[in-house]
């Protein structure tokens, strides 16, 4: 009702300003019928005088229309007509060319010739994409059987690249398309790294299992009744059991700390202390790899803000490494202490130790997840091949760092940077 109402005001409106707008031209008409009227028996130049008062009133300048306020729609439409279809195209981020029904380019965007190097015009776009899918994709939209139609194309140079390239009509009958590209990769890389991920951490829970299930197997049939060889084959069971409850563990960790936001309460966590709390609740493994760990503290206050829990499992995992990789080495040193100056201010905490050390090539990736350097050398020294990799998260979540710094046969040294403000 309202709005039928409102549109009934805004027709007469309309209707009465068109009116004033030709009064002249009305005024004019009716007193060229009134002239023809009065003097049409009497005198021949009635009807010119009639014609010369119109032709006056038609003359009268007049002034632009006032501006009938728009409605939000056609305001745009008007817009959108006025745009240049260059600038459009030009505006939009990924690639885009348009090209005719030669399939010759038209036009290309900076973002398409960026990606795909030259697209001057006239150029044949069979020429340029010689992929079989891109020729039936230009065939398809050119023999008008479909509006649009897309593919997955592939750039192998300079790196290789994924798209999905999207062609369509524009209009109805214009004879020009539009040839779009969106970049895939990212999204295909980590797919590809979750996908890697979950055929990870399955194969991870498989091996205990198929141990367990194997155990079970021969406790119900051979094994019977041994019962040396069952106390040994649980003893073994239990500790499969225990690994697969780590790996769960772990992957609950790195889950919780990707779902979770770091909380910015402001809390200070003092190092010092965190520090002293790890060493002491890892004092047993130190004891039984024949580890002595040295505490290298700096004085005044090494305290920066963040989570307890997550910086204590940080330094838990750094030195529960040194202990169990650097064995041989024999002793561990904490150190503890402002960073080098830079443009922030950083506390940093090294864990060092004497082992075999980590050769070069592996440094950048054992932070990845999953990767260990030997494998059976970890899932001896019960690793799940997750540690670092929990611990490049939450230095991440802090605005922190890890820096690794190792030399075959020297040891090890993983610096934690925490921003000290
Ligand atoms: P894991 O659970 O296997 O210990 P991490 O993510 O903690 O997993 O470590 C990944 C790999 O990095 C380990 O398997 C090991 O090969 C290597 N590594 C970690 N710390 C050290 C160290 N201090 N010395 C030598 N190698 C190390």
């Amino acid at each position: 009702m309202v709005e039928t109402s409102g549109q009934g005001r805004r027709v007469i409106s309309d209707v009465a300003g068109r009116l004033w707008q030709q009064r002249w031209l009305l005024l004019a008409g009716v007193a060229a019928v009134a002239a023809v009227y009065a003097f049409a028996n009497r005198a021949a130049y009635a009807v010119p005088l009639a014609v010369l008062l119109l032709v006056a009133a038609a003359l009268v300048p007049r002034r632009p229309a006032p501006a009938i306020p728009a409605r939000a729609g056609s305001a745009e439409t008007r817009g959108l007509r006025r745009l240049n279809g260059e600038y459009l195209a030009a505006a939009v981020a990924d690639p885009l060319i348009v090209f005719d029904r030669a399939a010759s380019v038209i036009y290309a965007n900076a973002a398409a010739t960026t990606t795909f190097g030259d697209l001057s015009p006239g150029l044949w776009l069979p020429l340029k994409f010689r992929a079989p899918e891109m020729q039936s994709l230009l065939d398809a939209v050119l023999s008008g059987t479909v509006a649009s139609e897309a593919i997955d194309h592939v750039e192998k140079l300079p790196v290789e690249s994924v798209y999905r390239a999207t062609a369509t009509a524009v209009g109805h009958g214009t004879g020009l398309y539009v040839l779009m590209f969106k970049d895939q990769s990212e999204a295909r890389r980590i797919d590809r790294m979750r996908a890697d991920f979950i055929a990870n951490a399955s194969h991870e829970m498989r091996t205990p299992l198929a141990s367990i299930s194997g155990f079970i197997e021969t406790l119900r049939g051979p094994a019977r009744d041994d019962a040396a060889a069952r106390a040994q084959f649980l003893e073994i069971m239990q500790s499969q059991t225990a690994r697969m409850s780590r790996l769960i563990d772990d992957l609950l960790s790195l889950s919780r700390l990707e779902m979770k936001p770091l909380r910015r309460s402001g809390a200070r966590v003092d190092l010092r202390r965190t520090l002293e709390s790890v060493i002491d609740s890892l004092a047993p493994l130190a004891r039984d790899n024949g580890i002595v760990v040295e505490r290298v503290f700096a004085e005044g206050p090494l305290e920066v803000p963040g989570d307890r829990d997550e910086l204590f499992q940080v330094f838990e995992n750094l030195l529960e490494n040194a202990c169990k990789y650097g064995r041989a080495g024999g002793r561990v040193v904490v150190t503890a202490g402002p960073g080098a100056a830079g443009p922030e201010p950083t506390i940093d905490v090294t864990v060092r130790d004497f082992g075999p050390g980590i050769a070069e090539e592996h440094i950048p990736r054992v932070t990845e997840r999953f990767y260990r350097i030997d494998a059976e050398a970890s899932r001896a020294q019960k690793g799940t091949g997750l540690g670092l990799a929990i611990v490049k998260h939450i230095l991440t979540r802090h605005n922190g760092r890890l820096s690794i710094k190792s030399e075959l046969g020297k040891g090890a040294a993983f610096t934690v940077h925490l921003p000290a403000n």
